[in-house]
């Protein structure tokens, strides 16, 4: 291997690096490449805290938005900062539930919400974080919290705004998107081209070219985060001095944009707007399942949040012109299972027994009744 060509591979090695994000828990990825796949950090490589996803490498065709299940219950008695939602495994650690009569102050610093100064919950993001302290800010200083918090959960599902984000978004990340995609192929495939047909002098003037492109789109990377994010400047500045220094880190400006910008909606919603109906409603199916695994929890307010964020999901789902009971209809029965779980709708040989996957959750016979 020759120099130029160990170069290009370090080069392509920070890329696809760059082409990784995290994906905390309880968020799902929506990715774009092909075409559109959803990703649960359950499903990927990391830890308790998350895991890596990979976004599609070619920027011409690829997206990705990261949608996060509301890890904060709210009742009217007083908020909590455990949600059982997307996470059962999670469910039985103890929920830290704060009424509203003892709070003295709501506040971000970066992911972290404090309520009364003490740090109360990780965001999935700084931009979650932000949102969340508007939501609750407004639900503590509230005289109509029933209405309000009935306000709130019809926000995640509104779809209509979704819509028109998304569009906004799309305008304001034209020119953003179309320079990238010009820095991608000048820096993978033209300037590549150039040094091995011209040798070794082209590969300075490429470099040089390459640098001073770089100072362009990173101009255009400030000028779009400051449209989308005006509030965040601190994270405008880090941005455009990682990407000064790592060329491939700016081929990926509109993905930084990008993952986090839906943070206000349920996956559920943004799958309903992003994937093929089919897909969509393979998600929501998934997630309406995922309600039929077996919960506990120390607070009536997770209980009370669980239990409306399913009435929520199904409304939505109604609203979209599914029949849940279709949707939710049992699994066929193949040859040989006499039970099925709820849950996740796994097939079983035996009647009496729970789900090895779904925390035990107690498996439903075919014939309708328990044997013995
Ligand atoms: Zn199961």
């Amino acid at each position: 291997m020759t120099d130029t060509q160990f170069l290009y591979l370090i080069l392509v090695i920070i890329y696809l690096i760059e082409c990784c994000f995290w994906l905390p828990r309880n968020s799902i990825a929506f990715i774009k490449g092909s075409g559109w796949k959803i990703k649960s950090s359950a499903w990927l490589l990391g830890n308790s805290n998350g895991a890596f996803a990979f976004a599609w490498p070619f920027p011409l065709l690829g997206k990705a938005f990261i949608g996060t299940i509301p890890s904060i219950s709210i009742s009217q008695e007083g908020i909590a900062n455990r949600t059982i939602e997307g996470n059962p495994r999670k469910s039985s650690k103890a929920a830290t539930i704060i009424s509203y009569d003892n709070i003295s102050s709501i506040s971000n610093i970066g992911k972290i919400v404090y309520i009364n100064e003490t740090e109360f919950y990780k965001s999935s993001s700084e931009k979650h974080a932000l949102k969340l302290v508007e939501i609750l800010s407004e639900l503590w200083r509230s005289n109509k919290r029933e209405k309000d918090i009935q306000n709130y959960t019809d926000s995640l599902f509104d779809i209509d705004t979704l819509d028109k984000n998304l569009t906004e978004f799309n305008i304001k990340t034209k020119t953003l998107t179309w320079l990238c995609n010009i820095h991608f192929i000048i820096m993978f495939i033209i300037a590549p081209i150039i040094v091995y047909v011209f040798g070794v002098i082209s590969l300075i003037i490429s470099a040089l070219f390459i640098i001073i492109f770089n100072f362009v789109v990173i101009g255009f990377y400030y000028y779009s985060h400051s449209n989308v994010y005006p509030e965040f400047k601190g994270e405008r500045i880090t941005d455009i001095i990682k990407m000064g220094l790592c060329p491939p880190m700016t081929v990926r400006g509109r993905d930084y944009l990008s993952l986090h910008y839906l943070c206000s909606f349920h996956p559920v919603a943004i799958a309903f707007v992003l994937l093929p109906a089919e897909k969509a409603e393979e998600f929501a199916k998934k997630t309406l399942l995922d309600f039929n695994k077996n919960i506990t929890s120390n607070s009536d307010s997770v209980i009370w949040h669980y239990e409306s964020m399913k009435k929520e999901i199904t409304a939505f789902i109604e609203k979209r012109g599914i029949d849940i009971n279709k949707l939710l209809a049992p699994p066929e029965p193949e040859a040989g299972v006499l039970s099925y779980c709820p849950a996740c709708h796994a097939q079983y040989t035996f009647i009496n027994g729970t789900c090895s996957e779904c925390n035990n959750v107690n498996l439903v016979p075919y014939d309708g009744e328990k044997d013995g």
